[in-house]
């Protein structure tokens, strides 16, 4: 599913983000940016060291990734040029800040992506698998907020969310119409 926000396409798609070819790809990491499991240990293994190298050296330099941050590094043996690892918020019930948490997870890591001049970028659904965000809240916040961001851009850039099962891509489904018949978020 595409649909075109400005000059920008905003798509869905089932699968494994790993293998996008895209300028970014997006790793739902945890703050100690030491690899994990879930998409970051699949990015992690599929890219290979190099992308551990990178994030040793911001520990280093810069400490910890709090939530709702987001770094850059390469993308060793990856097709992007790029990984932007974000970190989203713990679900915890939904009273302590997750969706301000989560959209400014998806801001700062297209912020990342564009200073690395990417067009395109790929996002997994950050936090709903070992972080437990239910996938239905977590995908409105997701679409509102990449949306508003295209929309205030004004580049022309694609973003992917990459979904890793069939029934995330259903309910992003869901979720997109809705926005899109609702007007603009
Ligand atoms: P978090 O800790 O932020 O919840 P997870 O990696 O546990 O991150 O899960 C986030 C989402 O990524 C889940 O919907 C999970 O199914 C999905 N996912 C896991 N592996 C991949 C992959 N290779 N490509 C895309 N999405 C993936």
């Amino acid at each position: 599913m595409n649909v075109k926000i400005g000059k920008s396409t905003l798509a869905l798609v089932r699968g494994d983000i790993t293998e996008q070819e895209v300028d970014v790809i997006v790793n739902a990491a945890n703050s100690g940016l030491m690899g994990g499991g879930g998409v970051d240990g699949a990015i992690h293994r599929v890219g290979g060291p190099a992308i551990l190298e990178d994030c040793k050296r911001i520990r280093r330099e810069r400490g910890t990734c709090p939530p709702g941050e987001a770094v850059i590094t390469g993308a060793g043996r990856l097709k992007a040029r790029h990984v932007v690892h974000t970190v989203g918020p713990i679900w915890e019930g939904g009273g302590r800040g997750e969706s301000d948490c989560l959209a400014s997870a998806y801001r700062q890591s297209l912020l990342r992506a564009k200073e690395a001049g990417a067009r395109s970028i790929a996002f997994p659904s950050i936090s709903t698998g070992a972080f437990g965000y239910p996938v239905a809240d977590a995908a409105r916040v997701a679409i509102e907020t990449v949306a508003a961001w295209l929309r205030g851009d004004g580049e022309e850039r694609k973003v992917v969310f990459v979904l890793y099962d069939e029934r995330s891509l259903d309910v992003h489904r869901r979720v997109l119409r809705e926005v899109v018949q609702g007007g603009s978020p």
